[in-house]
């Protein structure tokens, strides 16, 4: 299964992208863990990322669509995969029609910016260990201080409430003409988000079937 998972920045791609790939045993490719572990090493693709990503704008084509290339001619690919945040715009999309990549289903996880803002903005992650709390869901024992280890919960810039506003905009903008490139070809399938995790999770697995 070569699997598209598309929607906003915050609508629970990743959670689901990594549900999926334990129960059909395929690989997730995730555009943005490879830039940030890229940013982390230093390496001069990290470097030329960077900021852009803290800004909220996308990584330029060629620097995502290299990435993604060289990721999915790897061995564990070839029994499929999951593409959780690529593609993003239109040139991407092409990219991968013209690499010959025959995509089965593109799914497309709906939920409204209002949620998504408010997600997002009570996001808070620990300096120390990278367990992620959250505000109001997911609140820490005390406030502030990572119930793990004790680290201090912080706020990741690109979780900021500017930044994520421009994350929005951007998608709107860059992504979503991808539904209907995608319908065209009648690949689309779309499910919208729920406000738990499992419950999402019910609905993505109905439409894989
Ligand atoms: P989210 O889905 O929460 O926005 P990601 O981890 O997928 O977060 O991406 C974080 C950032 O990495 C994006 O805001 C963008 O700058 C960059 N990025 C990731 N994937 C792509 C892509 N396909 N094209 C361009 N930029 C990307
Ligand atoms: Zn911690």
């Amino acid at each position: 299964m070569k699997l598209i998972l598309l929607g906003a920045p915050g609508a629970g791609k990743g959670t689901q992208a990594e549900i999926i790939s334990k129960e059909l045993n395929i690989p997730t490719i995730s555009t943005g863990d490879m830039i940030r572990e890229a940013l982390k090493s230093g390496t001069e693709m990290g470097l030329k990322a960077k900021s852009y990503m803290e800004s909220g704008a996308l990584v330029p084509d060629e620097v995502v669509i290299g990435i993604v290339k060289d990721r999915i001619a790897l061995d564990d690919c070839k029994n499929g995969f999951i593409l959780d945040g690529f593609p993003r715009t239109i040139p991407q999309a092409e990219a991968l029609d013209s690499m010959g990549v025959d995509i089965d289903l593109v799914l497309d996880i709906e939920v409204k910016d209002e949620v998504i803002v408010k997600r997002m903005s009570g996001r808070r992650v620990c300096e120390k260990c990278g367990k992620t709390y959250h505000t109001e869901s997911k609140p820490s024992k005390i406030e502030g201080v990572c119930d793990v280890c004790t680290g201090a919960l912080i706020q990741r810039k690109d979780d900021q409430i500017e930044t994520v506003k421009t994350r929005l905009e951007t998608y709107h903008k860059e992504t979503e003409p991808l539904k209907d490139y995608y319908d065209a070809q009648g690949k689309l399938k779309i499910v919208v988000g729920k406000d738990t995790i499992e419950a999402t999770k019910e609905l993505v697995m109905a439409a894989l079937k």
